[in-house]
């Protein structure tokens, strides 16, 4: 059975879900329809999100172009978030 990949770290530090560049949430969402590797869970608010004993999976990717995308979920080991093109984006990302 496949694993989640984790994000292994995010920069994107003034996301809810994001503590010491660590994100909590259970799983993320990759790409929305721009077509870009965003994260789509990233989510700005005064509430403090996600589990701290939880590393967040990919729970989807809708980037078919991205060679690690197989019927749109991640097979990358893992991936790496941070800031690209003015938005928080899937750092791993490898174009098909
Ligand atoms: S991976 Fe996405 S949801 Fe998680 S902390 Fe980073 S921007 Fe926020």
């Amino acid at each position: 059975m496949m694993e989640m990949p984790k994000v292994i770290s995010c920069t994107v530090t003034n996301c809810a879900y994001n503590t010491s560049q660590v994100c909590h949430a259970m799983a993320i969402t990759v790409g929305d329809i721009s077509n870009r590797p965003k994260c789509d869970t990233f989510f700005q608010t005064s509430i403090h999100g996600g589990l701290k004993e939880v590393t967040a999976g990919v729970g989807a990717c809708k980037i078919s172009d991205c060679s690690f995308n197989k019927e749109l979920e991640c097979n990358a080991q893992n991936i790496k978030v941070g800031m690209q093109s003015g938005t928080a984006e899937c750092l791993t990302f490898k174009q098909r």
